[in-house]
């Protein structure tokens, strides 16, 4: 059992009915949506598809829109690519004019406020670089110190400049919109700066009554790096956006800036995602290199709860097998290396920690064969998750948005209650049971135990263990205990 989640990017290659409902069989958890791309039509397809195709296999799958963000660009190039060589001199302006050999102009209003003497300037991910030599009041002057061929519409990076301009932008605001509408289960912001961007965005929802789903910032800014903590703290979750963070900050301190940012994420418990070029070249070759299997593995270890692909399943050749060999080299790291993975939780003192903690000692003692958690946000399941425990956990919801959500956190198995929850609890509990026989997760005779830490099951909390074919006798639970009330 895979318990490190995988997130596909949906594009050409793969949001299509026959070979989605392959990519999910193989293995994806959560399907991620690039706002940089395609159009409200293919974002309302991609939606529908993958609820059509999650019901079907009857596999809850979440789905992860991600806002294009503050990504700095050129406009048009003349005659789509020109060749800047290296030792020529270009003059720099902010705006939307064309391009040519002699003028780049890039989409960046501040260009001339926030660049001084001495910058860089990297363009199409570093692979051109220019060197700010003079700064005039309408332009800047720059040397070209690497060359190449320049098309249009590629990314621009300053790593040497405090950029000012704040991410979520009119396009975002317009498309977060769309993505709560559309019912999305996580919005991801890209180029966030600080924590301020995370308050931002839950300001704009709550002003406009939207409910935001949970969100997770993207650490690709060198800024971000510094405000590290703060954003860990706002946001929902991190993403290691390897792509734009190697452009940014010295390409040898990805490996660093990655084990730091998941465990800060998971101290608190929030969720760690790891992106960008983990099958590459899986994108052109059926099979992939060994540095990117061990890849994987060294991502699995560093305790990320998914990882994820991008071109390598939206607009790769092998949609399917790059997303089956993640899943196998997950898994293999998993069954060898189980003890590596690490759990960074700090508890911070909240009752549902208390309770889970100790569900998880009462299940080591007993050497449980799994851990059922009673869930109605998927709070309890994720604080569980947190302390990466080596069994497997059953999360079970009368929320099918949670079960969604918990697609996404590790270790995690989540199921929606098809019973109803006002249901005696012998009702629950038994058709809990059902589950584990049914998914394999116990054999009859197997010491399991539940846990709920919001009102459930007729209780305030719960900690039972149980040997699964036992009868549950109820000295504890009269059979139709009403619910207490919510204790907040
Ligand atoms: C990245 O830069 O690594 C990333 C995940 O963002 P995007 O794919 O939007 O460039």
């Amino acid at each position: 059992m895979r318990r490190t989640k995988i997130i596909c990017t949906l594009g050409p290659s793969s949001a299509e009915y026959g070979i989605l409902l392959e990519v999910v069989r193989a293995g994806m958890d959560v399907a991620r949506i690039n706002f940089s791309h395609g159009d409200p039509a293919f974002y309302h397809h991609a939606v529908r598809l993958v609820r059509r195709v999650s019901q079907e296999l009857k596999k809850p799958v979440a789905i992860l829109a991600d806002l294009q963000g503050i990504k700095i660009r050129i406009g048009e190039v003349e005659q789509g690519a020109v060749e800047l060589e290296k030792g020529s001199s270009v003059v720099v302006l902010p705006g939307e004019g064309v391009t040519t050999a002699q003028k780049l102009y890039i989409r960046y209003e501040p260009l001339l406020e926030d660049l001084k003497v001495g910058d860089d300037i990297l363009l199409d991910d570093g692979l051109i670089k220019l060197k700010v030599q003079e700064k005039f009041a309408d332009r800047l002057h720059a040397t070209v110190l690497e060359g190449g061929v320049l098309r249009s519409r590629k990314g621009v990076h300053f790593p040497r400049t405090n950029t000012s301009a704040r991410t979520f932008t009119e396009k975002d605001q317009r498309d977060l919109e769309m993505a709560v509408h559309l019912g999305v289960d996580y919005v991801a912001l890209s180029f966030v700066r600080d924590g301020e961007d995370i308050a931002r965005v839950r300001s704009w929802a709550r002003e406009r009554g939207f409910r935001l789903p949970p969100l997770i910032a993207k650490i690709e800014r060198k800024e971000a790096l510094h405000a590290a903590e703060e954003i860990a703290q706002e946001a929902d979750g991190l993403m290691v956006a390897r792509g734009d963070l190697g452009v940014e900050a010295p390409i040898e301190m990805v490996p660093v800036y990655q084990k730091m940012l998941v465990k800060l994420a998971k101290e608190r418990g929030k969720i760690a995602i790891i992106a960008t070029q983990m099958l590459e070249s899986m994108r052109e070759s059926s099979s992939p290199t060994r540095a990117e299997v061990t890849d994987i593995a060294n991502a699995v270890l560093d305790g990320a709860d998914a990882l994820m692909l991008s071109a390598e399943t939206a607009i790769g050749k092998y949609p399917v097998l790059a997303t089956q060999m993640m899943h196998t080299v997950v898994e293999a790291t998993e069954r060898h290396l189980a003890s590596r993975i690490p759990s960074f939780y700090r508890p911070r003192g909240m009752l549902p920690e208390a309770i889970v903690f100790g569900a998880l000692q009462t299940a080591c003692n007993v050497n449980a064969r799994a851990l059922v958690v009673f869930t109605h946000s998927g709070f309890t399941a994720l604080v569980l998750s947190s302390f990466r425990p080596g069994m497997p956990i059953l999360a079970l919801t009368p929320e099918e948005e949670t079960a969604r959500q918990l697609a996404l956190v590790w270790g995690v198995l989540p199921e929606v209650l098809d019973v109803p929850e006002e249901a005696e609890s012998i009702t629950l509990l038994r058709r809990a049971e059902e589950i584990l026989l049914g998914r394999k997760l116990a054999r009859p005779g197997d010491p399991v135990v539940f846990v709920a830490s919001s009102p459930f099951l007729g209780y305030r909390n719960l900690i039972r263990l149980h040997r699964l074919g036992e009868p549950f006798t109820e000295e504890g639970i009269p059979p139709g205990t009403p619910a207490p009330e919510p204790t907040g």
